[in-house]
Formats: structure tokens, C-alpha cells, sequence
């Protein structure tokens, strides 16, 4: 009988040394079994057989790695993982089912009962919610605070914080955490400076560059960049992620295979497609600027961003997430939205299908109003994520829906 750790040895002479993340995106992590296939193989079974009965206790024990059981040991579900902690320059990464069980893991692997976490006001709002309502009711207490305010993150840590969490460019507002503050903020504190990158991923800035401990990534979004699955992962030292990969062994919050592997073919394109997207984004951004009946356009990579020079020395790109302010209120918004003629109405974001959303009645519509006004949600913001249809088709969309709420004649 084979045995399954030489059946799936990584591939013979291939040295991915000092290599780029276009040649990571396509190579790391590949490994390869006795059928010699090209593309990465998906492995659906549940579990392992083991040679011998003392091969079997060998393994259950930890005394000889290999494969034993999928909620913990598959081998597509580690060829993304190794992808992934290669192209964010991490130790080791751990994949879970969704980004908020990557949230959810990494928490309950670090934090206990006392401890206390200062969380940037502009994050997923799934992410509020599981601070807010889920790890109070466990014991620990979460503070929110401006993500561009760097007194007010100071301000907030106390003795028994233990984790700063953010990310960096907010959505939908695209304002810029400045990581390097953060991290030295963190590092006094004896706190871990926790990045989620899934507006950005690793082809657009890597958190660990800039003294981040963790990454954690919602992989449904531009990881997979096509819309299709639901996944997450976290990335970190050895050690931290020794922590989060018990978590995952004992609760199961696991990325299936299939998924896996989809997310590996995801991102063998993911520098294409954030540089592409990227730039169409910032054209659109400088094209809207310009169009009647725009108030405000929120985008990093125009020069007038309050944190214009802080992007651009944390990401190699801006990023496809934008968004605006028309004159007038929820009636023209909406009457906006229904106006695009191809670009999905969808609060999904990291597609190559452009979409658009209405945040304060979305993403946002649980906030209370006074909440909405102070995180700058307002009726008249419209939020799009730019995918890869052509520049100029996009721009006549976006202009259909200018007509359609009565901004251009
Ligand atoms: C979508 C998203 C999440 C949650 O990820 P799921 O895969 O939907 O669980 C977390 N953070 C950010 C920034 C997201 O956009």
C-alpha cells in the first residue's frame, strides 16, 4: 500500500525561491500524486485508511504527520493553504468554512474570558455583530473606534486588550488604516494587530510588511474572485496558527475540498485580476468625479483622499471597491440602481461582475440612524465593485443610471 505522505510529496525540482506572486499565485502549495496530474487534484473523501494499526496510532498521535480525517487533514484544502501563506508572506495558514469563521477561530484560539478587543468602527458588519452580540456574551468586551483616528485606537486600549482588529481600505467608504501606527500601538499593548486583507488580498498589500500578526481573509470574495464559493482563512505565525488549527480540530468550522480547490484556481489569476480591476476602478473614480449629480466620490487612489500618500505606500494598487454620493435622497438613489442595466444589484463584493449596492438600506440597514450618520452612511451613497466588463461599458451603465434618477437629462 502507498503511503500517502510520499503519494503526495511536493513536486521534484520545483524552486519557488525569491519567486514573484504572479509565479506563487500559479505554483505554490502544489503538490502532486502517483498519477502525475497537471492541475491540482480535489480529494473528497472523509476520511484516511492507515497501512497498520500502528500506523494508525502513529498519526492520531502526532509522532508521523499525514492525513487522517477531512475536518482537519485534507490535502486540497492544505495545497490552498500553502497558496495562500506563501502569497502573504505568513508562516502557516489555516482555511475554515467562510471569513467569518475565520474571524470566529481566530478569536476563540487567542482570546479568553476578561480579555479586551479595540476594533475599527468601519468593518464587515457581520464582524460588529460577532464582536458585539457573540464574544460579550463569552466574556470579551470589544471597543469601537475611528480606523483613521490613531489617538482614539491609544485612547481605547486598556490593560486587558489583547487584539487590535481591522481593516484596511474600509468599506464602503475607502478610508486607510495605517498599519505601521498600529502595529506599534499593538506591540506596546502586548496585543496582536489583527488585518482582515479582503479588500486588498496579498496582490495589493501584504499586512505582514507592515508588523500585522494575522491576515485573515474572506476567500468568497476576491480569492475566488468569480462569485462561486464560500470561504476563509487565516494567516500567521507557526505558532499563533498551532492555536487556530486546534480550534478548527476540535470545532470543525473546515473548508470542504471542492471549495479548496476552486479557490486555488481562483487564484492563479489573482494579481490579473486586482491589477485590471484595480485600474478600471480608478478610471471609473475619475470619471464619475466629473459627472453631474455626483457630490462626493470616495476612492483611495484619488489624489484628494485625505490618505492618498498612506495607500499608496501600504498597496501596490487602489483596489475595485468605490463609492459616491448623489444629490438627492433615498428616492434618486434607488431610482439610480434601477437604472444600470447589467451591473448585478448585490451586496456580494470581489466579483468579476460589477455590482452595486445601496448601503444604508443593505449592508447597513441594521444600524441605528444615528450609527449611519456617524459612519458616514448616508442615503445618497451608492457603492460598486468594479469587475472586468469593459471600462467604457461600465461608465455607460453607470450613466444610465444618472439618467434614471434624473441627474442628466
Ligand atoms: C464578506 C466579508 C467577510 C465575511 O466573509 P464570509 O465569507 O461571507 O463569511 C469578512 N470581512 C470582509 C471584509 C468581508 O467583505
Amino acid at each position: 500500500m502507498p503511503d500517502i505522505n510520499k503519494v503526495i510529496a511536493n513536486i521534484p525540482f520545483c524552486d519557488l525561491d525569491g519567486a514573484e506572486l504572479d509565479t506563487l499565485a500559479v505554483r505554490a502549495g502544489q503538490s502532486r500524486t502517483h498519477e502525475m496530474e497537471h492541475s491540482e487534484a480535489i480529494f473528497p473523501t472523509s476520511s484516511f485508511v492507515f497501512g497498520s494499526a500502528a500506523e494508525a496510532a502513529a498519526r492520531f498521535s502526532g509522532e508521523v504527520p499525514g492525513n487522517i480525517y477531512s475536518r482537519f487533514t485534507n490535502p486540497t484544502v492544505r495545497m490552498f493553504e500553502q497558496r495562500i501563506a506563501a502569497l502573504e508572506g505568513g508562516e502557516r495558514a489555516v482555511a475554515t468554512a467562510s471569513g467569518m469563521a475565520a474571524i470566529l477561530a481566530t478569536c476563540m484560539a487567542l482570546l479568553k474570558s476578561g480579555d479586551h478587543v479595540v476594533c475599527s468602527r468601519g468593518v464587515f458588519g457581520t464582524t460588529n455583530v460577532f464582536f458585539e452580540k457573540y464574544m460579550k456574551k463569552f466574556g470579551v468586551t470589544c471597543s469601537f473606534v475611528s480606523l483613521t483616528d490613531i489617538q482614539g485606537w491609544q485612547a481605547a486600549i486598556t490593560e486587558q486588550t489583547r487584539m487590535l482588529f481591522l481593516e484596511t481600505p474600509s468599506n464602503p467608504l475607502c478610508e486607510i488604516g495605517d498599519l505601521e501606527a498600529l502595529s506599534s500601538l499593538a506591540k506596546r499593548s502586548n496585543a496582536l494587530l489583527v488585518v482582515d486583507n479582503c479588500l486588498c488580498t496579498p496582490a495589493l498589500q501584504r499586512p505582514f510588511e507592515f508588523g500585522a500578526d494575522i491576515v485573515i481573509h474572506s476567500a468568497t470574495k476576491y480569492l475566488d474572485g468569480q462569485g462561486r464559493c464560500v470561504g476563509g482563512v487565516v494567516v500567521g505565525s507557526e505558532l499563533l496558527m498551532n492555536e487556530v488549527y486546534g480550534f478548527l480540530r476540535t470545532a470543525g468550522p473546515t473548508m470542504s475540498p471542492f471549495n479548496a480547490w476552486v479557490f486555488l484556481k481562483g487564484l492563479e489569476t489573482l494579481g490579473l485580476r486586482l491589477r485590471a480591476q484595480s485600474a478600471a476602478a480608478l478610471e471609473i473614480a475619475q470619471w464619475l468625479k466629473d459627472q453631474p449629480g455626483i457630490e462626493k466620490v470616495f476612492y483611495a487612489g484619488l489624489e484628494d483622499h485625505p490618505q492618498f500618500a498612506l495607500a499608496k505606500k501600504q498597496q501596490s494598487a487602489f483596489g475595485a471597491v468605490l463609492s459616491f454620493r448623489i444629490s438627492g435622497g433615498r428616492e434618486e438613489t434607488w431610482r439610480f440602481i434601477d437604472g444600470v442595466r447589467f451591473i448585478s444589484i448585490t451586496a456580494n463584493l470581489g466579483d468579476v461582475k460589477s455590482t452595486i449596492t445601496h448601503p444604508a438600506t443593505t449592508t447597513h440597514g441594521r444600524l441605528s440612524p444615528e450609527d449611519k450618520a456617524s459612519a458616514g452612511i448616508t442615503d445618497n451613497l451608492i457603492r460598486i465593485s468594479v469587475g472586468l466588463e469593459a471600462v467604457e461599458d461600465i461608465k455607460k451603465d453607470l450613466y444610465r443610471g444618472l439618467q434614471s434618477a434624473g441627474l442628466i437629462s
